[in-house]
């Protein structure tokens, strides 16, 4: 086994990223700024907003940090949005999900200004990126695209795996992993099948790839069964379980069998969150 190290390939990205932000501050005085909302205090968001600021001040990003209570009304927050989408300090603006109480997330994303939409979920960026014929395209287009996919095509360049022609399963379909993954995929010229809970013969198209992206949300789900040797795995997931966090593959069970694998923690995650300082720094370059 071979671990795909996301926390390394992160901090590495995290220095590129500071160096870039001193410059412009040299040259221009001005820094990024990114404007992350809270609605409500779910823990899990709490400390996952905790550490978006704190990376923020490590490359030298500005934060302006907005909690509301769980009770706000979804107008309220596009309020807000509104205003932080003609403040001209603010580059990037990421409104934390879940919202509570089922809350129409959609309506609140279609409100943010496409330009400062960090998180890449705007449908004007999906768009972008679905119409968009190449990775060389994304990149130089500096399109906003969705911080983990980001993240893990990153990684995957980073540890030179070559996906080209090879075939990829994706386990999962969200806006937020699966889907736009799977475009990145494609875009990345590998041969993409999208599985989810409909899916038939998991296991077989599991066994049958090159690439294996889980992102289902389900504790070690994914075990030797799936998987054949010489297979890379991402493992997206993050659950919190009785015995602590673990992701959606079953890592013990895997771990002597000739593969590359990204761990939980220290793979997908650190990734996510590098990947949305890189597209704060693209949202005020894109801005000049
Ligand atoms: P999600 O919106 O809940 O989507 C889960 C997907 O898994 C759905 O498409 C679902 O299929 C599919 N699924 C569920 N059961 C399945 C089964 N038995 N077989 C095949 N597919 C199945 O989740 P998400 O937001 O994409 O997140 C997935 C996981 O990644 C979660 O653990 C989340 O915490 C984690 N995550 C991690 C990061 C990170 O930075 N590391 C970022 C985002 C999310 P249907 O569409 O058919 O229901």
């Amino acid at each position: 086994m071979r671990l795909i190290d996301g926390k390394k390939i992160s901090n590495e990205k995290k220095i590129e990223i500071k160096n870039k932000i001193k410059k412009i501050k040299q040259q221009t005085g001005k820094v990024p700024g990114l404007a992350t909302i809270l609605v409500g205090a779910n823990p899990a968001s709490q400390v996952y907003i905790k550490s978006k600021i704190k990376a923020c001040e490590d490359v030298g990003i500005k934060s302006f940090h907005h909690s509301l209570n769980e009770d706000t009304a979804v107008e309220n927050i596009i309020a807000l949005i509104k205003n932080l989408n003609t403040n001209q300090e603010v580059d990037g603006i990421l409104l934390q999900f879940p919202l509570p109480n089922n809350q129409d997330a959609q309506e609140c994303i279609n409100s943010i200004n496409p330009l400062k939409d960090v998180d890449g979920l705007h449908p004007f960026n999906v768009g972008l990126l679905s119409i968009s014929k190449s990775w060389d395209e994304i990149i130089e287009r500096n399109i906003l695209v969705s911080c983990t996919p980001l993240g893990i095509i990153h990684m995957l360049q980073m540890s030179n795996i070559n996906i080209v022609g090879k075939t990829a399963v994706v386990i999962g379909r969200s806006s937020l992993v699966g889907k736009p993954l799977s475009m990145m995929l494609l875009a990345n010229n590998a041969t993409v099948i999208m599985a989810h809970s409909k899916t038939n013969n998991l296991k077989n198209l599991c066994k049958n790839a090159d690439t294996i992206v889980a992102a289902i949300g389900k504790p070690k789900f994914i075990n030797k069964d799936f998987i054949k040797d010489n297979t890379v795995i991402v493992d997206v997931g993050i659950n919190r379980t009785s015995e602590g966090l673990c992701g959606d593959v079953d890592f013990d069970s895997v771990k002597d069998m000739n593969i590359d694998i990204t761990p939980v923690p220290g793979g997908v995650g650190p990734m996510t969150i590098t990947m949305l300082l890189e597209n704060t720094l693209k949202a005020f370059n894109n801005k000049r």
